[in-house]
């Protein structure tokens, strides 16, 4: 059995100005909230989630009865890809909350799709030129809202920015197994990475000291560390200093909840004074996973 959908108006043809509009909802899924702007268009047959911002945000998802493709206007598939799975998620319009159900598809532009199925259970009164949304219908007096019924749209420029920052944000905190970085003193330089077979990263000296020979100093970095959580930081010596200017580190260890600046012990191991320069390459720093 083949379901016909009519075309999607904006994912796959052109856009119609007047009929869709976009605003902001939040979604409960598993494990957090997610804000996102969704567009309610009365051009879509359906309501629609994206494949991949489910699978990125833990939306559950359940396999569809039936696998449904998605035709355009002109009974060309649509290359939204079959519908197979569906998505039921809390969401939030301003104060109206709904238990929505989603068909699940590959949305080339957006994330959520609010379409006739959506529009026809809420009734909301749309004012489509003031981008303002009330929902006052019957159903939605009495089950979904909570406080105001009137939630107004914003932008699409400014509503797909904002969406790819949510985006970002995510590929980003995916990857964040960065070290946090705070300078204590604003002249103080972010540690960098060393070179490319370095295990960690330089840090550099805030300040000007002479270690006298056999002896010892604390050198100032200026800035505090928080290295990811699971990890440890180390202070390890940089090959040339201790090679070329017998300088050793005294290695410390930065714990994930320290926060105070990072002070890196030098040892002169030599017969010589050294003088280290305010922004010399003194140490690195390197992040290990706690075993
Ligand atoms: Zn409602």
């Amino acid at each position: 059995m083949r379901n016909l959908y009519a075309a999607l108006n904006n994912t796959e043809a052109l856009n119609n100005e007047n009929d869709h509009i976009m605003v902001t909802i939040r979604l409960h899924g598993k494990k957090r909230q997610i804000t996102i702007n969704a567009m309610i268009d009365s051009g879509a047959t359906e309501d629609f989630i994206d494949k991949g911002f489910c699978s990125k945000y833990k939306i559950r998802t359940t396999q569809a009865k039936m696998i449904r493709e998605v035709y355009l206007a002109d009974s060309r598939p649509s290359a939204m890809g079959p519908i197979t799975h569906t998505g039921k998620v809390p969401m939030d319009i301003g104060s109206h909350r709904e238990l929505a159900i989603f068909q699940v598809a590959k949305l080339p532009n957006h994330e959520v799709i609010l379409g006739m199925p959506w529009l026809k259970q809420h009734s909301p009164r749309i004012d489509w030129g003031q981008g303002k949304i009330t929902f006052e219908s019957e159903r939605c007096t009495t089950w979904c809202l909570k406080e105001s019924p009137t939630v107004y749209a914003i932008p699409q420029d400014e509503a797909q920015e904002e969406n790819l920052k949510v985006e970002f944000g995510v590929a980003q905190s995916k990857k964040d197994q960065r070290v946090k970085v705070k300078k204590v003193d604003p002249q103080a330089k972010i540690p960098t990475r060393g070179s490319a077979h370095a295990a960690g990263h330089d840090l550099y000296a805030n300040e000007s000291k002479t270690i006298e020979a056999r002896g010892q100093e604390v050198v100032r970095t200026g800035i505090s560390i928080t290295p990811p959580r699971g990890t440890y930081g180390g202070i390890a010596p940089r090959s040339g200093m201790a090679v070329k200017h017998q300088i050793a580190v005294n290695a410390g260890v930065i714990d994930s909840d320290y926060t105070g600046e990072i002070k890196v012990v030098l040892a002169n191991t030599g017969n010589q004074d050294y003088g280290v320069k305010n922004g010399e390459r003194i140490a690195q720093l390197i992040t290990e996973k706690i075993v």
